[in-house]
């Protein structure tokens, strides 16, 4: 099994906090690997450290390697720009830009120089099932939207860009059951072309899901493996507590 996306010793400061702190992952590729712990132990930092997030931040300190297809985006003199075509974010909350439907789409391809056809748009939001719900209103504002079809406007506006890794922050988390379903399936369907890390407190979800999990605490990788020996026979005490509920 090949992985085109991992960490190496990845540390992560801001200030005089230590908030990631050696962090060895690899993310199978083509597989959907789920980021749990409890809150503040460093899921979104680690999610966002994937795209250089921390660029902007002036206390951040990032030490060690990140790496994307044999490349360590940390290495002096890498597009920034390039990196983040290559890995596609999904917040908690839905953000399509202040635009219409198709301009969502379009956007980010133009800002890339890639074909914005209105066949590229139309074959994205079909990747998401979105498509058939909203090829009539493509002009009308993206705001218009329900949760999760804006959900899917922001999974297909990453895809739209052909990315190699797609990262989910909680993608669900303010979603209703049945959008939160749909998403679920999108993800299954995904996973054969992308490589995807999701962010997820709900345990339900990342055993639906989630081929690798990684339990993370205090800025570590406590545990990890394959999702159904992590939730089946967790080796730790503190694992079988957050998973459990008990915590
Ligand atoms: P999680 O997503 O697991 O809830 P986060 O990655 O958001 O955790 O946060 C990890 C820790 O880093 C927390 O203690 C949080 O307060 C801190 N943190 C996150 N972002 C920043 C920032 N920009 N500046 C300072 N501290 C931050
Ligand atoms: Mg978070």
């Amino acid at each position: 099994m090949t992985n085109n996306l991992y960490t190496k010793d990845l540390n992560i400061w801001f200030g005089s906090k230590h908030v990631l702190k050696g962090i060895d992952i690899e993310f199978p590729e083509k597989k959907v690997t789920a980021l749990i712990g409890p809150s503040g132990c460093g899921k979104s930092t680690l999610l966002r450290s994937f795209n250089r997030m921390h660029d902007l931040v002036p206390d951040a300190r990032i030490e060690g390697t990140v790496s994307i297809d044999g490349q360590n985006i940390y290495e002096k003199g890498i597009s920034v720009t390039d990196i983040r075509k290559r890995i596609g974010m999904v917040f908690q909350k839905a953000n399509p830009f202040p635009k219409s439907i198709q301009e969502n789409i379009a956007y980010g391809l133009k800002l890339n120089n890639l074909d914005a056809s209105p066949a590229v748009i139309q074959k994205a939001l079909e990747e998401v099932y979105l498509w058939d719900e909203v090829k009539d209103d493509l002009k009308k504002p993206a705001t218009r939207l329900s949760g999760g079809q804006q959900q899917r406007l922001c999974i297909a506006r990453a895809v739209a860009l052909r990315p190699d890794v797609i990262l989910m922050d909680e993608p669900c988390s303010a979603l209703d059951p049945v959008s939160t379903l749909k998403i679920e399936e999108l993800i299954h369907q995904l996973k054969e072309q992308y490589t995807i890390v999701i962010v997820t407190h709900n345990m339900q979800q990342a055993q639906r899901v989630a081929d690798k999990t990684i339990f993370m605490y205090l800025g570590e990788v406590k545990e990890e493996g394959a999702t159904y020996d992590i939730f089946n026979n967790p080796q730790h005490e503190i694992t079988k507590n957050y998973i459990s509920g008990h915590f």
